[in-house]
């Protein structure tokens, strides 16, 4: 029988940005099952973000808030960080998982400034600044015996690594999330805080709802191994694994959630 001490993991805090729905609702809902206190971070939607929250509590979160920022606005990521900090005193996760699609797909040769601009700044550019203000704030919560090992989580895809030519800018923006995945793990190991990326593949949410039937086709089709949709709640499942301290010697750890898409085939 282990004679260590259990975690009190009532009092741990978890930060979803984009939280409300999709994926990161589902990862709101396994970390709420681990008996994280959250943040819901949203953009606009006040309503899912809230209905979020109360389901959170149901599934056993101790505390449930939605905060509102735009995360590619950088004023409002660091006041995310400055009000969960004042509303839960601690942050243990942060889950960068907020993103856009471009709002339309076009051939590579037709990509606008407007488009690249917006997805690059909310998928790569925000999540940049914002885990560099994260980074410090976790250091100042450790020096000040406020919180012992917190782990940091990117939500990237299957598009960092595999070239969509209709929807370049959001390729470029997931391939380079991958590697700033990779410099914060580097540079906050020495601190013992642990930096994991979460690969999905192709998940049934909003993102991909335009794209459904063409996608239904090709998984029945075997385009990935395991022959089906992933669901938000499969991310959150690899999210709350990590969340659980299961992986103490791994950082900088790439996790595909992806049925298996991600494997070269002969
Ligand atoms: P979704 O559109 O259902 O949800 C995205 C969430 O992010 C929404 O709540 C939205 O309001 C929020 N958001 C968008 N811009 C924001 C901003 N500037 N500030 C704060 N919140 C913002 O999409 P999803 O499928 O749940 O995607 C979640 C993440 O997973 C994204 O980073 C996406 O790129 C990634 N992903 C999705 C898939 C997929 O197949 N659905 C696959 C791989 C990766």
């Amino acid at each position: 029988m282990s004679t260590a001490a259990p975690r009190d993991d009532r009092s741990r805090v978890a930060v979803v940005t984009g939280g409300g729905r999709g994926i990161g609702r589902g990862i709101v809902e396994e970390l709420a099952a681990a008996r994280f206190s959250l943040v819901v971070n949203y953009r606009d939607d006040l309503e899912s973000a809230a209905a979020c929250c109360r389901q959170a509590e149901s599934l056993g979160s101790p505390t449930a808030i939605p905060i509102r920022a735009d995360v590619s606005d950088l004023v409002q990521g660091r006041r995310l960080i400055d009000e969960t900090i004042g509303q839960l005193g601690r942050i243990d996760l942060w889950v960068n998982n907020a993103g856009v699609a471009p709002r339309v797909r076009r051939d590579l040769l037709e990509v606008t400034p407007e488009s690249w601009d917006h997805v690059v700044g909310t998928n790569l550019r925000g999540p940049f600044f914002l885990t560099q203000s994260v980074s410090g704030a976790l250091i100042r919560l450790q020096e000040q015996g406020l919180v012992r090992e917190p782990q940091i989580v990117f939500i990237t895809s299957i598009s960092s690594t595999h070239a969509s030519i209709n929807r370049a800018e959001y390729c470029v923006a997931k391939a380079g999330l991958s590697m700033v995945a990779q410099l914060f793990a580097v540079a906050l190991a020495p601190r013992g805080i642990r930096v994991y990326e979460v690969r999905p593949g192709i998940i049934d949410t909003d993102m991909t709802r335009a794209v459904h039937e063409q996608y239904s086709e090709r998984i029945a089709a075997g385009l990935s191994p395991i022959r089906r949709w992933g669901t938000p709640r499969d991310v959150g499942r690899a999210v709350a694994a990590i969340a659980s301290d299961s992986l103490p010697f791994s950082t900088g750890e790439v996790i595909h959630v992806d049925g298996g898409l991600h494997l070269r085939t002969l």
